[in-house]
This record gives C-alpha cells, structure tokens and sequence, in this order.
C-alpha cells in the first residue's frame, strides 16, 4: 500500500437533492484518506468516471430501477478501475474492473455481494483496446445501443430508422448498428458539428439539427416514407415530432427520456400518443441490467465491429475528477460528442 499510504481520496457527495436541472452545488467534494482494504476487501483505484444521463435520475426521488443516491452518500458512478491491494481473490491486484465505484478516486469492492449492490466485474486486459473503450462502445452504452436495437427495434433492410441523441454515446453506435443491417438511418442532434460527422463520418443516411428553426420540416423530408424504428433517447418534443411520422406496425425503442429526467418523470406524455393505437405501434421499453447474462457475446460483435472499422467509437474525456459536476451539466446541454467520461487518474 505504499503507493497510496500518502494520498487522499477525493469523493463527491450528495447534499441536497437537484430541484428541477442538475446543479453542481448540490455536491461537495470532500478529502478524505485512502481506505484500507479489510479482510475480503479490495481497494480500486478509480481510473474513469462515465457520466451519464442517469446520474441526474439517481440523485431525485422519482421513479427508477435503482434507488435513489442517499444524502451525504458519495455520488454514484460507473467507473473503470485498477485494483491496487487485495484481500479477495475474486479480484487480484493489478486487475482492470468496471462497476460502481463511485465518483471518488478510491473504492472499496468486494466480490460478495452483502451490500446489495451489484458486484463489480473483472475486465479482460485486450490487446490495443484501451480501459475507456471498455465503458463506451465496448460497455454499457455500447451494449444498451446493441441490445436495445438488435433484440426491440430490429431494423430490416431499407427500413427507415429515426435515433435521437444521435450524436451522443448510446445513439451514435445504435445508428451505426441499424445501418450495418441496411437500414436507411436519419439522426437527430444538436448542433452542425454533429450532423456533419453523423453523415460524413458515421453515414449516416441524413441528420437532422435540432437547434434549427425548421428541424419539424427537415425530419419530414429526411423520411419521405415514414419512420419504422424511433430509437429514443430524449422524449419531449422530439419524441412528439417522431411519433408523428411512425409507420403502421413500426416498433419504438425506449431507451431514455432524458429531456424529462430533471422533471423527475412527472412531464405530461405525448400529445399525438393516439397514433400508437392508430397505427399499430410497439413501444418497448428496457433496462441494460436485464441483459447481463448476454453481455460477453454481445462485446464480442462489437469488438470485432470495432477492430475491422465498422463500428466508430469517439470518447469526449474530461481531465480531473474535479471537473466532474461542470462536465455533467454539458452533457445536459449536449456538448459532448460520443461518450463522456472523466479521467480521474
Ligand atoms: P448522450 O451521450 O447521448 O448525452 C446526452 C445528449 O442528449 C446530449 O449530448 C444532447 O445531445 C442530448 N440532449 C440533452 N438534453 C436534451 C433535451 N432536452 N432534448 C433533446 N436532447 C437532449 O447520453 P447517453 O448516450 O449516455 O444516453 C442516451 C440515453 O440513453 C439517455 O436517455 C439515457 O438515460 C439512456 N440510457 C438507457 C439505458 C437503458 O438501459 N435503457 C442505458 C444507458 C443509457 P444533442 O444536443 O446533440 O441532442
């Protein structure tokens, strides 16, 4: 434990609960010294910190898949992670590790689960794939993106597929993915910048801007024939404006609704929700955690994808745990392109 007997270990806990969008007053950094690992512990040392949309979810009271971040609790985050000392064997020193370890620069893990919480996995080291590959395209965004298109929307060739937050960590590999099965594939984003590199990059059939006054128009020109696959990931009006271009029979993805996530899930449903039933709508919604068991096939595609160039992965990384709160209100005003993580170390 030499290396860490001198260091402190910075932790963001949560003193008030956000009213309305997250606000980095709501958490306070703290120092304090490094754990030692008890016995069938092991201490990680936090290498990246992903930030994500459901950071704000887990910080209210509304209604989730997990229970909300308790007061004066450290944040809660997924993290990449190196074992430094251990007292489990589950996880030996020098091992890569993913799971929730927190928005701090150290944990404590361990393989038993008397906590509760989910355990922390053990990640593979592969050749030339970097640790932050393992939490984007590689992880739980990546497989989300996966999952969430290949087993609900099940794009067919020259089907028309519509993804929001298309520039963004989860929508930017589900676009990739529908276009790898044929389909014709139109994203929805903010700003030029990313359109520019959905279509020019990615290829993206068409991309929509959603900060331009006529966005509305330029969706209906962009699917001439309808929309057969909506995979959300922002609800609101964008959702609104996608329903009203579904096809009969047409399936929606429901991923996310994080425009309405600093609502707490109290926002008023879409207006045109009347064309589901019109028009023969599926509506599946789905939770990443459900698909555990089907991971490691699934990374495996998207590793061979990825090493041939089919799948393009691109990482905003924001340097120093400290940066953290202000890196997650950007993502709330999209300034990340891909997916955005802090490097703690
Ligand atoms: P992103 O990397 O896509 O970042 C969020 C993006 O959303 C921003 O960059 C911004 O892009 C866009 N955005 C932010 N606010 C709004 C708004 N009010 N209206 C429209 N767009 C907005 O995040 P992720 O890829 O990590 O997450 C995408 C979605 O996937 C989220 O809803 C998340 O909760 C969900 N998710 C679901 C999982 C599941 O198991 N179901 C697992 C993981 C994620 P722009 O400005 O370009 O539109």
């Amino acid at each position: 434990m030499t290396n860490t007997a001198i260091s402190i270990n910075r932790r963001y806990l949560l003193r008030e609960r956000p009213q309305g969008a997250f606000s980095p007053s709501v958490l306070e950094l703290v120092r304090e010294p490094v754990p030692e690992p008890g016995p069938g512990q092991a201490l990680v040392r936090n290498l990246f910190l992903s930030l994500d949309p459901s950071n704000r979810i887990w910080m209210g009271e509304g209604e989730s898949y997990m229970p909300p971040v308790a007061i004066n609790d450290v944040m809660r985050g997924i993290c990449v992670g190196e074992v430094m000392s251990s007292n489990d064997k589950a996880y030996p020193q020098g091992s890569l590790v993913i799971g929730l370890t927190n928005w701090q620069d150290y944990a404590l893990i361990s393989s038993t689960r008397s906590n509760g919480a989910r355990p922390v996995r053990r990640l593979p080291r592969i050749p030339r794939v970097k640790p932050q590959t393992m939490m984007s395209v590689l992880g739980i965004t990546g497989l989300t993106a996966y999952f969430g298109m290949l087993d609900i929307g099940r794009p067919k060739r020259g089907e028309t597929v519509v993804v929001s937050a298309a520039a963004g960590a989860v929508g930017s590999i589900a676009g990739q993915i529908a276009l790898r099965r044929g389909a014709r594939v139109v994203g929805i984003a903010g700003g030029r910048e990313k359109c520019d590199w959905l279509v020019n990059d990615l290829g993206f059939t068409a991309a929509i801007d959603r900060r331009a006054h006529d966005w509305r128009e330029k969706l209906a020109a962009a699917t001439p024939n309808g929309i057969d696959v909506d995979f959300e990931n922002v609800g609101g009006e964008v959702m609104e404006a996608v329903f009203e271009r579904l096809n009969k029979y047409s399936r929606v993805v429901l991923c996310g609704l994080l425009s309405e996530y600093s609502e707490d899930g109290r926002t008023p449903g879409p207006r045109n929700f009347g064309n589901v039933l019109m028009r023969r709508v599926t509506i599946q919604g789905f939770n990443i955690g459900d698909y555990t068991p089907r991971f490691w096939r699934a990374s495996l595609q998207m590793l061979a994808w990825l090493a041939i160039g089919r799948i393009i992965d691109r990482i905003t990384t924001v340097e120093d745990l400290e940066k953290a709160p202000e890196a997650l209100v950007g993502l709330f005003n999209g300034e990340n392109i891909g997916k955005l993580m802090v490097r703690i170390a």
